[in-house]
C-alpha cells in the first residue's frame, strides 16, 4: 500500500496533532512484522494498515486507529504489551491486549460456544472499541479466506455470520453487518447461496427496474409537496438477510416486499413525517405495514419510517424514510460516537448526549428482557458488569464473579477437580489455588489424585456458591 496515500486518508479522519503518533505506530508495526508474510504472499504489515483504514473510515478515534495498526504485534511478533505501553500509553495497550485475548478463542460450531463468545464480546464492552478492531480485522481476513482449505474456510465464514455479523448488528452497524454477511454467506453455505441466487435473480431484476421507474415519480411528488430530498435510491436486500427471511416465510418469495426498497433521505425528522404523508396521499399503504421506528427505535438504535405501498401499476414496494443523521447512524451505529468525542464537534442538529441515548436505551432494554430469550440473555450487559471471563487452555470460557480465585474456577468446571486441586497454572505460571483471577486469564488446574479432599482454610477464598457448598458438603461428610 502506498504510504503517502495511507497517511492522507488517515489525516482526513483525525485531528492533525495526532498524526505523529500514527507515523510512529506504522514504523513500530513495520519493525515488529518485518520479514513476515501472510499466506497470500503479501507483507504482513499490509494487513494491519488496512485495518487502520477501515477504522478511520468508520470515523473512530486516533487511539483505536493506532491500536488497529498494532493489533497483531503482541500475537505475532517478539514485542510485548510493555513495549507498546512505553511508546503509546495505557489506553492503546489496553485495546491491543483486548484484541489479542479475543484472538485466542476458537470457534467450534457449538451454540454453547457461540454464547460464550457473545458474552465475552459484550463483557469487553467496558471498551467497545476492542470489538470494533476485531470486526475490522475479520472484515479484512474474510476477504482472503480462500487461502485456506474448505473446512477452515467454512468454519471461519460461519463464525463470521453467527458471531461477528450479529454483533455488528447489535451495535447498530448495519453497513458493516451487510459487508460481513455478503462476504461470508457464499463461503459458509455455498450450495444454498447458489440456489438462492438463481431463484431470485429474475425477481430481483424486475424489482430493480420497477424501483428505477418509481424513483423519479416519488422525487417529483415530494418536491411538489415542498420537501427537500437529500437522497433517494433503491436498496437491494442483501442475499443473506433474504435467505434468513425466506426461512421464516416458508420460502415464499412473493411474501417479501422489500427485495428492493426505496430509501429516501430528507433533512430532518419533520420532513420524514411530511414525506410519509405525501406518499400516502398518492399511494395506498398496506394495512399494518407502516412502522414508525422514529417514535419507537429498534433496540439497536435503528430509526426510520417504513411503509409498504401499492405503488405504480399497483405493485407493492417498501419505502424507507429517514433523515441524514439517522442514515449515518444506521450505517455506522455505535462507531459514530468516538469521532465526536475526539474531534469535539458533533454534527449539527443533535447534541452528543442525545446521540448516546440510544446506547443507554439499548442497555436498559437488555435489562428488561425476559430471561427465557436465550439469545438476548447472552447479550445482556448488566449481568456482566461484575463478572470476569477466564479461559481454559483449550479456549473455553468460564465466567466467574469478580475476585474469584483459581479454586472457584476449578469447582466451576467440576466438583472433583476442585476437591483434588493442588496447584493452578495462571497464564502458564504456577500459582496458589487461592490466587485471585483477572479478566482474560488462562487457567489450568493441576490435580493431585492422592489428595483426600478440600481444606477448611480454602473457605475464605472462594467467591462462588458452588465452590462454597461443595467444600462445606465434603467437610460435613468427614465429621
Ligand atoms: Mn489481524
Amino acid at each position: 500500500m502506498d504510504r503517502i496515500e495511507f497517511f492522507r486518508q488517515i489525516e482526513q479522519a483525525i485531528p492533525r496533532d495526532r498524526m505523529p503518533d500514527i507515523e510512529k505506530a506504522v514504523a513500530f508495526a513495520e519493525k515488529a512484522h518485518s520479514g513476515h508474510r501472510r499466506l497470500t504472499g503479501e507483507e504482513y504489515v499490509e494487513h494491519p494498515l488496512r485495518i487502520a483504514l477501515i477504522l478511520a473510515d468508520w470515523k473512530l478515534d486516533s487511539e483505536t486507529i493506532i491500536a488497529g495498526i498494532l493489533h497483531d504485534v503482541i500475537e505475532d511478533s517478539d514485542f510485548q504489551a510493555e513495549d507498546i505501553r512505553k511508546e503509546f500509553g495505557k489506553n492503546v495497550t489496553f485495546l491491543v491486549e483486548g484484541v489479542t485475548k479475543l484472538g485466542r478463542l476458537v470457534y467450534q460450531g457449538r451454540e454453547r460456544y457461540a454464547e460464550s463468545l457473545r458474552k465475552l464480546f459484550i463483557a469487553m464492552s467496558s471498551d467497545v472499541r476492542v470489538i470494533m478492531i476485531k470486526l475490522a480485522d475479520r472484515l479484512d481476513n474474510i476477504k482472503t479466506v480462500s487461502v485456506f482449505n474448505k473446512e477452515k474456510r467454512t468454519r471461519i465464514a460461519r463464525e463470521t455470520l453467527e458471531i461477528y455479523a450479529s454483533i455488528a448488528n447489535r451495535l447498530g452497524m448495519g453497513e458493516v453487518r451487510g459487508q460481513l454477511e455478503d462476504l461470508a454467506f457464499p463461503i459458509a453455505f455455498e450450495k444454498d447461496y447458489q440456489r438462492l441466487k438463481e431463484t431470485v435473480s429474475e425477481t430481483y431484476e424486475q424489482q430493480q427496474k420497477y424501483v428505477k421507474k418509481i424513483i423519479p415519480y416519488l422525487k417529483k411528488l415530494l418536491n411538489d409537496a415542498g420537501i427537500t430530498v437529500v437522497d433517494i435510491h433503491g436498496r437491494a436486500k442483501k442475499l443473506y438477510s433474504l435467505y434468513k427471511k425466506l426461512q421464516k416465510y416458508d420460502h415464499d418469495l412473493s411474501r417479501i416486499h422489500d427485495l428492493v426498497a426505496v430509501r429516501i433521505v430528507v433533512p430532518d425528522v419533520a420532513s420524514c413525517y411530511m414525506a410519509l404523508g405525501a406518499i400516502h396521499g398518492e399511494f395506498t399503504p398496506i394495512k399494518g405495514r407502516i412502522k414508525d421506528y422514529i417514535a419507537q427505535p429498534k433496540p439497536n438504535g435503528y430509526r426510520s419510517l417504513h411503509t409498504d405501498i401499492f405503488g405504480l401499476d399497483n405493485k407493492i414496494v417498501e419505502i424507507q424514510i429517514r433523515d441524514s443523521e439517522m442514515h449515518h447512524a444506521a450505517e455506522y451505529g455505535i462507531a459514530a460516537h468516538w469521532h465526536y468525542v475526539e474531534t469535539g464537534k458533533p454534527k449539527k442538529g443533535t447534541p452528543v448526549k442525545k446521540r448516546l441515548e440510544w446506547i443507554h436505551d439499548l442497555i436498559q432494554w437488555q435489562k428488561s428482557m425476559q430471561d427465557n430469550d436465550k439469545y438476548i440473555q447472552g447479550l445482556r450487559i448488566d449481568v456482566f458488569r461484575n463478572r470476569i471471563f477466564i479461559f481454559t487452555p483449550g479456549g473455553d470460557v468460564i465466567d466467574l464473579p469478580e475476585n474469584a480465585t483459581a479454586l472457584d474456577f476449578a469447582y466451576e468446571i467440576h466438583t472433583d477437580l476442585g476437591n483434588h486441586a493442588s496447584q493452578a497454572k495462571i497464564n502458564e505460571k504456577i500459582s496458589k489455588l487461592t490466587a485471585s483471577l483477572q479478566n482474560g486469564d488462562i487457567v489450568e488446574i493441576i490435580e493431585d489424585k492422592h489428595r483426600k479432599g478440600p481444606a477448611r482454610d480454602w473457605l475464605p477464598f472462594v467467591q462462588t456458591e458452588k465452590a462454597r457448598s461443595a467444600i462445606n458438603g465434603w467437610l460435613r461428610k468427614q465429621q
